[in-house]
């Protein structure tokens, strides 16, 4: 089969920088990619690459956009490097949402006028602001239906964050699942602490809220002190940097992680390859975005429906970042 490529690079401003241990992020970049085949039968595909998170830059997904030719076959779409892991999905899901023979057709994917179908937010996580302003904004995310939130630590003194941490827990309501992401800034003894604060908190009646777990504590180097760390405690561990991309997640898997996995679909490479490794190994694994488009997000929530297990939110709840989108993603698709 053989398939007109067009691509368009994008830029897109947060409403509100995005402040993690590896800094701050303004402006989310990437490609949406179309696939038309001898039927005119379309399919969308989008690369959002984080580089700092593991995955290729923009510019090598741009480089290599621009060296392949009008037309492409499935050969060139299933033979796309690994160190090109966000190129590898966003091509393989622009081929299955339209053109390939996916396993979902493309009248779910009627793109560019219909609207993603959205799970309930409860089924959603919420990345709340960090620092101070988390206490502020958990409440409007929670009247949006969000039941379980994400809260960045490993930004500020450990001292101060556990101070704000201690105010979060005695406001956020009963049923609330916390998830903390330390984006491996932590310490082996800050990691400690902030576990042994979270074992202290799950003993204590009068806090009926959940601590679900602590995201990458350590940097990616120190996979042992995290696997040390995950026998030692009785909060939960799960990986996020440590398996951006699939070599990475099988690696962990192999050296006996039997923690849980963040799978960032839009950087973690081919979905079907994906599917296979979850599918044999049967993980734990939580789905979390990388600030894509509705286009990425359409196909990353197909993967996190197949392949989540023990009914984990997935890491989705990201609206908030940005202005709607609908007006200038709509320009793109004409331009395209
Ligand atoms: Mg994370």
């Amino acid at each position: 089969m053989r398939y007109q490529f067009k691509f368009r690079p994008y830029r897109r401003k947060f409403v509100r920088s995005l402040t993690t241990n590896h800094g701050n992020w303004d402006i989310r970049e990437g490609i949406i990619l179309s696939l038309t085949d001898e039927t005119l039968k379309v399919g969308w595909g989008e690369i959002a690459p984080i580089s700092w998170f593991g995955s290729e830059t923009l510019e090598q997904a741009l480089d290599f956009c621009r060296q392949l030719p009008a037309e492409i076959t499935d050969d060139t779409i299933f033979s796309i490097p690994d160190e090109l892991p966000a190129c590898q999905f966003g091509f393989e899901s622009a081929w299955e949402s339209g053109v390939g023979s996916g396993e979902w057709g493309s009248e779910l994917f009627s793109m560019p006028n219909a609207p993603c179908p959205m799970p309930h937010a409860q089924a959603f996580s919420a990345l709340l602001p960090s620092g101070e302003a988390a206490l502020n904004q958990w409440e409007t995310l929670w009247q949006r239906g969000y039941r379980t939130f994400k809260w960045k630590i490993g930004v500020d003194a450990i001292a101060h964050e556990l101070e704000i941490f201690e105010s979060l827990i005695h406001t956020l309501p009963a049923s609330t699942k916390l998830r903390l992401d330390a984006n491996g800034g932590l310490s082996y003894e800050e990691a400690n602490l902030w576990l042994w604060t979270c074992d202290n908190l799950k003993a204590n009646p009068k806090i009926p809220l959940e601590i679900e777990f602590i995201e990458q504590p350590l940097p990616v180097e120190q996979f042992q002190g995290m696997l040390e760390l995950s026998l030692s405690y009785e909060t939960a561990i799960a990986l996020d940097e440590s398996v951006a991309t699939l070599g990475q997640l099988a690696a962990c898997h192999q050296q006996g992680w039997r923690g849980i996995f963040v799978i960032k679909p839009g950087i973690v490479g081919s979905p079907s390859r994906l599917r296979k490794f979850c599918h044999q190994h049967q993980i734990d694994a939580v789905f979390s975005s990388v600030f894509e488009t509705a286009i990425a997000r359409q196909a990353a929530l197909q993967l996190a429906a197949e392949l989540s297990r023990n009914n984990r939110a997935i890491g989705f709840g990201i609206d908030h970042f940005f202005e709607q989108e609908d007006t200038w993603l709509q320009s793109l698709w004409n331009d395209l």
